[in-house]
């Protein structure tokens, strides 16, 4: 019997460990948010720009007003151009 159980505890033991790898890893790129984004800081889709002209208009204009540095680019989801911190 005593075969049984270790082979019973290693096969929780890979279990617990897959379930914990994919939960890091979900986690890691779900939450974790670059400035290049399609998505704000509050979730919700960011305003898109026709061009990157008007975009980097957008931007001067939020640095100048929040003193924090925004920077436009391409965005790879919706082929609009969005602004962020950089
Ligand atoms: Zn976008």
């Amino acid at each position: 019997m005593v075969p049984l159980v270790i082979l019973g505890l290693i096969a929780l033991a890979i279990i617990a460990l897959s379930r914990l790898s994919v939960a890091k890893r979900s986690g890691g790129t779900s939450l974790r948010r670059t400035a290049a984004s399609h998505i704000n800081a509050n979730g919700s889709p960011k305003r898109g720009y026709a061009s990157m002209d008007a975009a980097r208009e957008a931007a001067e204009k939020r640095t100048a007003m929040s003193k924090r540095p925004m920077s436009a680019y391409k965005c790879n989801s919706c082929k609009h151009y969005h602004i962020g911190h950089a």
